[in-house]
């Protein structure tokens, strides 16, 4: 599994320093306007397609505290991009609840306010396992958006398919408690893999209409390497929306904004909608504008990055805002990341791909 690959080096930084722009595209004309932080790459869950137990088991070495971006330091590399016009910041790991005092962070970023001063929207993808128990305090600190992972309300194969022998009343639990705390919208991503939970699509959207949970299918995709995927287990979404219509009609509905990764479905018997996430079949690179902060302060400017910036040493080594501004809006300009639309759906080949990095470190 690829972790601690070679970074490039930080490009030279432009010689006059530049304040931030408030809006910074890339050579495809991609704003920058979504940033996910990895809080954390540790996780209580071993699931099979992210961090399988074959490569992730007892012997493996996470990375010390020292390694992770402090609040601080996440908070200001935060401050930098709202400033060039990020306007969502999603909360990943690994298991971002396990990062301890996570709520001090929330309450640090949700005080960020766009150049036009209005509040930036602040989301977490979680495995719900802890939930429950955090779901208030994160509300109260100023969490807007939550997502929660879960496969199957099968235990057997929630349980396999997580690898750490959770069950699903866990999850359920967790769904319940950031109702009651007010968050929302809440979204229920079920990621499917072909000949493990496939049988549980229509299950799980029995379960969820009608419900206050918007449910998303996920597409398996070649995310890291060490899940050792394989293109005959991608479900595609198409096929995913056929089985489900044909027990509860659907039909296809606008997206809510551009750049948004889901397409959205609703019941024709008006009792809710979901979202296809179709990440290997219909990629949506054209209008991605996601920046991906690793857990040690790497800027990735897409999930399938061989390599990044390490924002962390400009940081540490006493770089200003001013420099750090300079060095994101250079690289966002550079960008011309779009690796699903080139994989296209006919590739075998790569499942003998270049090593990619896990997304537990980069943040999924
Ligand atoms: N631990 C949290 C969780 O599971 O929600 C946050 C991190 S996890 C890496 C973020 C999301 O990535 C989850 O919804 C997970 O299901 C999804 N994911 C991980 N590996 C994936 C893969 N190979 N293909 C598709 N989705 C994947
Ligand atoms: Fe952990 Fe999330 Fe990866 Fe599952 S998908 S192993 S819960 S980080
Ligand atoms: Fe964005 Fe890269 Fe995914 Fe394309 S492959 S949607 S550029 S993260």
């Amino acid at each position: 599994m690829t972790y601690h690959r070679q970074l490039n080096a930080v490009p030279p930084i432009p010689a006059a320093t530049e304040l931030p722009t408030g809006f910074v595209a890339d050579t495809l004309a991609r704003p920058l306007q979504e940033l996910r932080i990895s809080l954390t790459d540790r996780c209580n869950f071993r699931c099979i397609y992210c961090m399988p137990e074959e490569s992730f088991g007892k012997d493996h070495v996470f990375l010390p505290q020292s390694a992770l971006l402090s609040f601080e330091e996440i908070t200001r590399i935060a401050r930098i991009f709202v400033a060039h016009g990020v306007r969502k910041i999603r909360l990943t790991g690994g298991e971002p609840l396990l990062r301890k005092h996570i709520e001090n962070l929330i309450e640090m970023l949700a005080q960020l306010k766009t150049p036009d001063g209005r509040d930036i929207e602040l989301a977490l993808t979680t495995n719900g396992s802890l939930l429950a128990r955090k779901a208030q305090s994160m509300k109260d600190a100023g969490l807007n958006r939550v997502t929660v992972s879960l496969d199957s309300l099968d235990d057997a194969i929630f349980k396999r398919m997580n690898g750490a022998g959770f069950p699903v009343s866990d999850v359920l639990h967790g769904l319940d408690a950031a109702l009651a705390a007010g968050i929302g919208p809440i979204k229920v991503n079920m990621v499917v893999k072909g000949g493990v939970n496939d049988r549980e699509i229509v299950h799980m959207a029995r379960h969820f209409k009608g419900s206050p949970f918007i449910l998303r299918f996920i597409e398996y995709m070649d995310a890291g390497t060490s899940n050792n995927w394989k293109v005959d287990e991608v479900i595609p979404s198409a096929e995913v929306v056929r089985r489900i219509a044909a027990h509860m009609p659907l039909e296809a509905i606008n997206s809510n904004h551009k750049g948004e990764t889901a397409e959205r479905w609703r019941y024709r018997d008006g009792s809710g909608e979901i979202g296809v996430v179709s990440s290997v079949t219909r990629a949506f690179c054209r209008d991605c504008a996601r920046a991906r902060i690793s857990t040690v302060g790497v800027l990735y400017t897409c999930l399938f990055s061989a390599s990044g910036h390490d924002l962390r040493a400009l940081m540490r080594y006493g770089k200003s805002d001013l420099e750090i501004s300079s060095v994101i809006a250079h690289l966002w300009r550079l960008r011309a990341d779009r690796y699903s639309e080139l994989r296209g759906m006919a590739t075998k080949g790569m499942e003998r791909e270049v090593e990619k990095i896990e997304m537990s470190y980069i943040g999924g």
